[in-house]
C-alpha cells in the first residue's frame, strides 16, 4: 500500500494517484514538508500522515476538484495558490457552477452531491503565488513557479531547481489533448503555456494524470505533441465544412472533435455539452479570425 510513495531525490517524492490517477483523482509532488495538490486520494493521504513527512505547506496548481479534494485533512498551516485561482478554491461551493458554465442547467444536485462526494471544502489561501517567485522549501529544495494559464486562468507549473524536476499538472499529455472548457479557461492561452514550457529545461516531468516522464528530449517531444492535438482539432472541425452549409458550433457537440457520441448517454452529459462548446467556441473564433471560415445569418461557411 505504501508503494505510491516514489522517491525521486532525498527529499522529492512522486506520489502516485488512486486508480492511476484517472479523475477524480491525480498524482501529487511532494517536496521537503510542501506537498503540490491533494488528489492522490484520502486513503494515500491517510498513509502519508502516519509516515515521517511533517506536511506543513500545501501549494495548489490550479482550482480542479480533483487536485484540491480531501486537502485541509492534511492539516497543513500554510495554503498557496495563483492569484486568478484564488476565488474558487476559497470559495468552490459557490463559484463552482459559474466557473463550470453549467449555471443555467438542472444541475444543482448533481453538482452538490459531487462536490460532497469529493469532500470539497472552502480553503483559506495564506499565500499567493505569482510567475517566477521561489518558494524557499529548504537548503536543497527551492521551487520556482511557472504561470500557465489556459487550463485555469491561474494554473501553474513548479519547477524545482536543484532537481530539474518539474510538475506540469494538467498539461497531463493524456491522449484527450489540452482541456480549455471551463469559463476561466483560454486555448490561446493554452497554447502559449505549452510553447513557454518548451523553454525551460526539465529532467523529469510529472503530469498529473499520466504519471513521470524523464529525458529533456522525450519532454520536449510530448508538448509538441500535446500542442499538436489543438491544430488536430482543427482539421477535424474543418472536415464538416462547405462553402455551401453552414455549420455552428451546436451541430459539432458529441462527434468525437473533443468528446465522443457515447457521451451522450453520460451521467456528465450536460458538462460534456457545456466543455465541448465552450472550446469549439474559441476554434471557431481562430478559424474565424485566420479567414477560414465567415459568418452568415445561418452559421460559418468556407470562405
Ligand atoms: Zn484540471
Amino acid at each position: 500500500m505504501n508503494d505510491f510513495i516514489i522517491p525521486l531525490t532525498d527529499d522529492i517524492f512522486f506520489l502516485k494517484g488512486k486508480n492511476d490517477a484517472k479523475y477524480p483523482y491525480s498524482h501529487s509532488l511532494l517536496i521537503g514538508s510542501c506537498l503540490i495538490d491533494t488528489g492522490i486520494s484520502k486513503d494515500h493521504l491517510k498513509i502519508l500522515k502516519t509516515k515521517n513527512f511533517s506536511i506543513d505547506t500545501i501549494i495548489f496548481s490550479h482550482w480542479h476538484e480533483d487536485h484540491i479534494r480531501d486537502a485541509l485533512f492534511m492539516g497543513a498551516g500554510h495554503y498557496l495558490c495563483h492569484p486568478k485561482d484564488k476565488p474558487m478554491i476559497e470559495n468552490p461551493w459557490e463559484l463552482f457552477k459559474q466557473y463550470t458554465g453549467v449555471e443555467d442547467t438542472q444541475y444543482d444536485d448533481f453538482i452538490f452531491s459531487f462536490l460532497k462526494r469529493l469532500r470539497i471544502k472552502n480553503i483559506k489561501i495564506n499565500r499567493i503565488i505569482n510567475d517566477n517567485d521561489i518558494i524557499d522549501i529548504s537548503e536543497n529544495c527551492k521551487l520556482k513557479v511557472i504561470h500557465t494559464p489556459g487550463h485555469t486562468a491561474g494554473h501553474c507549473c513548479y519547477k524545482e531547481l536543484n532537481s530539474g524536476i518539474v510538475y506540469l499538472t494538467d498539461i497531463d499529455f493524456k491522449d484527450f489533448g489540452p482541456f480549455y472548457g471551463c469559463q476561466d479557461s483560454s486555448m490561446t492561452d493554452f497554447e502559449n503555456s505549452i510553447k513557454k514550457l518548451k523553454k525551460i529545461d526539465m529532467d523529469i516531468a510529472i503530469s498529473a494524470h499520466k504519471g513521470i516522464f524523464e529525458g529533456r528530449s522525450l519532454i520536449k517531444q510530448k508538448l509538441d505533441d500535446y500542442q499538436a492535438i489543438i491544430d488536430k482539432r482543427d482539421e477535424k472541425i474543418l472536415e464538416y465544412f462547405s462553402e455551401t452549409k453552414p455549420i455552428k458550433v451546436e451541430d459539432l457537440i458529441l462527434k468525437d472533435i473533443i468528446y465522443k457520441p457515447i457521451h451522450s448517454i453520460d451521467y456528465f452529459k450536460a458538462y460534456y455539452i457545456r466543455n465541448e462548446s465552450h472550446m469549439l467556441e474559441q476554434h471557431f473564433e481562430r478559424l474565424l479570425s485566420r479567414n477560414v471560415i465567415e459568418p452568415t445569418d445561418k452559421g460559418f461557411i468556407l470562405s
